[in-house]
C-alpha cells in the first residue's frame, strides 16, 4: 500500500508454523528503489509480485536495508541477490553486521530450527547469509527516496535499527514496535532479549517528529504518534 509519494508497505503472507503476514517497506525515487527487510527464505516471488503491484519494476532494486538480523527479516536476501543482474547494496547497522554474514550464529534461532526450517524451501535458497556492503551507524542519513535517517533501537537485537524517512514523516520501526488489535504496543517481549534496552531505544523517537509508522508486524499505525510512544515508555 502506497503511503506517500515514493513509499509504500509491502504485505507478504507466509506459513512458518502459524500463519502471519510481514511488512516490508520500498522506497524509490528516479536512480534508487530501496527495500527495506526481505522475509523469510522461499518468498521471493510473493516479494517480486508485492514490489510491481506498487508499480515499480522489480529489476530497478538496488539497495536493500535490513533492520535486523532475525530471520524473517533477512530470509529472502540471498535468493533476491541471486536473481538480480545487477549489483544491489545490502546495508545493516554494524552490531548486528556479523550475524548477517553468519560470523557469529542468529540469537534467536538454533541450528536444529534453521535446518528445519530451510528444509521447506528449495535448496537453492537455502544459503541465508551475505556480506554487508555498508554497514550504518545512529545518526547516518541515506540520500535516497529524499532521505533515511537511521536510528538505532537495540534491545530487540544488538544491532536493530529505525529508519525515518524524512519527506513523508514515517518511522520504519522494524520490530522495535508492533501494531496488535490497531494499537501501537512495544516490542514483542517473547522475542526481544533486552527489554530494558529495546525501551530506552524508544525513549530516542521523541527527537523525531513522525506522522505514520510502519511495523513490520502489523503495518501501519497513523495517528498521535509521538504521544502514543511517550506513554509506551513512561514508568519503565
Ligand atoms: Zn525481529
Amino acid at each position: 500500500m502506497k503511503i506517500a509519494n515514493g513509499i509504500a508497505v509491502l504485505e507478504l503472507e507466509m506459513n512458518a508454523g502459524r500463519q502471519f503476514v510481514i511488512h516490508p517497506t520500498l522506497l524509490w525515487d528516479e536512480e534508487n528503489v530501496v527495500l527495506i527487510d526481505t522475509g523469510m527464505p522461499g518468498q521471493f516471488a510473493a516479494l517480486r509480485e508485492a514490489v510491481e503491484k506498487e508499480g515499480v519494476v522489480f529489476d530497478r532494486l538496488n539497495r536493500i536495508i535490513l533492520t535486523h538480523q532475525d530471520i524473517d527479516h533477512i530470509g529472502g536476501l540471498t535468493a533476491i541477490l541471486r536473481a538480480s543482474d545487477h549489483k544491489i547494496d545490502v546495508l545493516a547497522h554494524k552490531d548486528d553486521q556479523p550475524y548477517i554474514e553468519g560470523k557469529k550464529p542468529l540469537i534467536k534461532m538454533t541450528p536444529e530450527r534453521m535446518a528445519q526450517l530451510l528444509q521447506a524451501v528449495p535448496e537453492s535458497d537455502r544459503k541465508i547469509t551475505h556480506k554487508v556492503d555498508q554497514t550504518l551507524v545512529d545518526g547516518d542519513v541515506l540520500p535516497f527516496a529524499g532521505g533515511i535517517t537511521v536510528i538505532a533501537t537495540p534491545g530487540h537485537t544488538p544491532g536493530h535499527i529505525s529508519l525515518y524517512h524524512q519527506p513523508s514523516k514515517t518511522l520504519i520501526a522494524g520490530d522495535a514496535m508492533i501494531v496488535a488489535d490497531g494499537q501501537l504496543s512495544g516490542p514483542n517481549p517473547a522475542v526481544t532479549p533486552d527489554m530494558d534496552t529495546a525501551l530506552a531505544s524508544l525513549r530516542k523517537l521523541a527527537a523525531y517528529d513522525i506522522e505514520t509508522v510502519v511495523c513490520c508486524h502489523g503495518g501501519i499505525y497513523r495517528g498521535d504518534v509521538n504521544a502514543r510512544i511517550q506513554a509506551l515508555t513512561e514508568g519503565r
